[in-house]
């Protein structure tokens, strides 16, 4: 059997989450924040007390499980939900996304995931290398200050406000978007068959429903 994905990429805090897991809710589908798996790698990396620039030295992913319950990552059976938010997970994860063995590695677990289920995914290369036949793929960008406040509103929303300031977050973003874009091994970027949405200006309940409609309409041959 042929399962259904929507693929949703775009740089830090674009919206793509609250977006896919909206979208996975109404249609019943699995929800995989492909993001969160990178950030729980690097904390369980940073726990083991592993030198990080070693691109081999990531051999416990072997070792390693990730599920996804209710739109969450528990790995090794831990809820990675506020563990992935730490600022140390933060500021390294991109340097760990960057290793050639940590990417492949994910990316065999996210295709055997969307192999037997439907999913709405995202990150930074659903559409250009995870998902390559996804039913529908999305790019998703809004300025820079539009996402360090919805990051800023969701750390607080998970009590961790504290963490980051607001200039923080925006330098965290950019810092990370010009390291996810210029990586040499599946960089950030837009998939040549994948639609552009800006959500600086609309809500994120606004585009939840206009990709919904889309996607309908692409299912029933519409479009
Ligand atoms: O989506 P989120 O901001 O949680 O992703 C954290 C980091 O994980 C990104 O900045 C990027 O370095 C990495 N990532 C990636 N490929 C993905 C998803 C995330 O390289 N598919």
């Amino acid at each position: 059997m042929k399962y259904h994905s929507i693929a949703i990429d775009g740089p830090a805090a674009s919206g793509k989450s609250t977006v896919a897991k909206n979208l996975a809710k109404t249609l019943n589908y699995i929800y995989i924040d492909t993001g969160a798996m990178y950030r729980a790698t690097t904390y369980k990396a940073i726990s083991l007390g592993i030198d990080l620039e070693d691109q081999n030295a990531y051999d416990f992913l072997n070792n390693t499980e990730f599920v996804f319950k209710d739109g969450e990552l528990y790995m090794d059976n831990l809820n990675m939900s506020v563990l992935n938010r730490l600022k140390a997970v933060a500021n390294n994860v991109s340097l760990v996304a960057s290793h050639k063995p940590v990417r492949n590695k994910l990316v065999e677990l996210q295709q055997a995931i969307a192999k037997q289920s439907n999913v709405v995914m995202d990150g930074r290369d659903i559409g250009t290398v995870v998902l390559k036949d996804a039913d529908l793929k999305i790019f998703m960008i809004a300025s820079v200050e539009v996402r360090a406040e919805r990051r800023f509103n969701e750390l607080n929303k998970l009590g961790l406000k504290h963490t980051q300031t607001l200039s923080e977050l925006i330098e965290d973003i950019q810092r990370r978007d010009d390291y996810d874009s210029s990586r040499a091994y599946n960089p950030l970027r837009q998939a040549e068959d994948a639609e552009l949405i800006d959500t600086s200006d609309i809500s994120i309940g606004e585009v939840t429903g206009l990709l919904y409609e889309k996607y309908i309409s692409k299912l029933k041959g519409e479009i």
